[in-house]
């Protein structure tokens, strides 16, 4: 029996969802919620931390989502509430074409909210401004409770930052950005840094193997079917429905969820290999959830600890890598990767090295003054010098080496070799088994410090160059160098197709599942987390 209309009004509710369910509150269409096909948004609805940041694929219920939580916070919590979109268009579509419906097919809990006004709601003296970052009235300067910023990644970003002004004279201080993401760098990528990173993690019915869904890992192509990413087995519309949000950064007092089509039971894998097939921003950006950009590659330390392993990754050869500058900067390599990093000022230190790790193969930095690096290659049979240069007879050419008169020189295009070392990174084809002490931090340091941008030359033709940011990329170069000196000895994997033992992807070697934590458990005390 249905509770008369007087008593309706008296019940206060704290839950949202005792609200929804309750009270049989309906979506935009009328529609009961589906949390069935959308059960990740769950925990979105009933979270309440002041900072939430949601990086969204598209269609997956963000917007109503947010829409039910904005009029339950003006009603129950008795919250102002600011709602941004890019332009005073999209507000106007949003607000007649979900907004007005939404409180129109639950006329009962708000029949106090009229729905004449685009821009402005009010219930119990409380009220909801919507506003276009861009747009021809004034900016809204009644302060609020909550600031919550729709598409944007799409907005004005730096109005969306004006915006922080509103919350002062409130204690709840709630600030909510979501958005398809375009590019990196934004506000939403920021936001969605600094944030506890909470990702979909599935459990795999075979293998027991808890995971996060990726593009293309988590596809099997041919079978157009979603696949565990280690055992390969076949993930149901089920396996994906009861996943949990883990934290992929705990300990951040930002709430971040990630959105993509590979969570959304209700969408086949060959929907997702088809949209593949297309327009690459479109895909990241609505499909994946994720930003595009495709001339900005970088390796973050992330990427640096996702090849880390606490492991023993000696082999019978090794090889090394120097950088030479007043300090000298040295990597030595196993046939598994780097083993060894660190510097040193006094070129006994480099015999010294030599006489303990008898490498195999090594390559030193010919510039900015070769007569040492000249001595070393007379001295030392494995040795030889790095020299960057673009090969004019064949473009395509990374590396190649001297002869006659210049054996012992190892010639290389200096951004496209970078280019296949750290792409070799980013898919874990080699391994970093140093300490995880002082001087691995600083090894990640001159990683962080690459970018990768645009150059024109005089002709026009544009390129893509490695520069530092601030000009300690010195690590960089000495791992460079051996990896020059692993692939001239012949241990390299470059020049022939990988075989499945050769490629330790990220899953593959079992460092990957604790690996943070055995980071952070080397180097207690040493070591701080930085969110920016
Ligand atoms: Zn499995």
């Amino acid at each position: 029996m249905p509770t008369p209309v007087h008593e309706q009004e008296e019940k206060q509710y704290f839950s949202i969802l005792q609200w929804i369910a309750e009270r049989g509150i309906v979506s935009e269409k009328g529609e009961a919620l589906d949390f069935y096909n959308h059960p990740f948004l769950l925990d979105i609805l009933t979270d309440w931390n002041p900072k939430i940041v949601v990086k969204a694929c598209a269609q997956v219920g963000k917007s109503v989502t947010f829409t039910l939580k904005t009029l339950f916070a003006v009603k129950y919590l008795r919250f102002n509430v600011i709602y941004t979109f890019p332009t005073d268009d999209d507000v106007k579509e949003f607000v007649s074409s979900k907004v007005n419906k939404i409180l129109q097919a639950n006329h009962a809990d708000f029949s106090g909210m009229d729905t004449d006004s685009i821009e402005r709601k009010e219930i119990s003296d409380r009220f909801i401004f919507f506003k276009g970052t861009v747009s021809k009235t004034a900016a809204i300067s009644n302060s609020a409770d909550l600031v919550i910023h729709d598409e944007a990644s799409r907005s004005d970003q730096p109005t969306l930052t004006t915006y922080k002004s509103r919350l002062k004279a409130s204690q709840y201080k709630g600030r909510w950005l979501f958005s398809n993401p375009t590019t990196e760098k934004d506000l939403l990528d920021q936001e969605w840094k600094k944030s506890d990173q909470k990702e979909w993690t599935v459990e795999c019915p075979a293998c027991h193997v808890k995971q996060t869904m990726v593009w293309p890992d988590s596809v099997d192509i041919v079978a157009k079917t979603f696949q565990c990413r280690l055992c390969k087995a076949a993930l149901s519309d089920d396996v994906r429905r009861y996943g949990e949000w883990v934290a992929q950064n705990p300990g951040s007092d930002i709430s971040g969820y990630h959105l993509s089509h590979l969570i959304a039971p209700k969408i086949s894998a060959a929907e997702i290999i088809e949209d593949s097939e297309g327009d690459q921003e479109y895909f990241n950006n609505f499909v994946l959830g994720e930003p595009y950009n495709p001339g900005d590659f970088s390796v973050s330390r992330q990427t640096i600890l996702d090849i880390w392993t606490p492991k023993d990754i000696r082999t019978p050869n090794t090889y090394i890598g120097v950088d030479v500058g007043n300090v000298k900067w040295y990597t030595v390599w196993s046939d598994k990767g780097v083993i060894k990093t660190g510097k040193f000022t006094k070129w006994d230190d480099l015999d010294e090295l030599i006489r303990f790790y008898k490498p195999k193969g090594g390559v030193i930095d010919a510039m900015p003054d070769n007569t040492m690096a000249k001595y070393y290659v007379d001295t030392y049979d494995f040795m030889q010098m790095s020299f960057f240069k673009e090969n004019a007879d064949n473009p395509q050419t990374l590396v190649w080496y001297g002869e006659d008169t210049r054996k012992g020189i190892v010639y290389s295009h200096r951004d496209r070799i970078l280019d296949r070392m750290l792409t070799d990174m980013v898919e874990a084809k080699f391994l970093i088994g140093v300490d995880s002490d002082r001087n691995f931090l600083e090894y990640i340091k001159h990683f962080e410090t690459l970018r990768r941008i645009k150059e024109t030359n005089a002709k026009g033709i544009e390129r893509y160059v490695w520069s530092s940011t601030t000009g300690v990329d010195h690590l960089v170069f000495a791992t460079l160098y051996g990896y020059l000196a692993r692939m001239g000895a012949g241990a390299g994997v470059f020049w022939q197709e990988p075989s499945a033992a050769d490629k330790p992807s990220v899953l593959g070697s079992d460092n990957t599942w604790d690996i943070r934590h055995a980071f952070r458990d080397a180097n207690e005390g040493g070591y701080v987390e930085n969110h920016d």
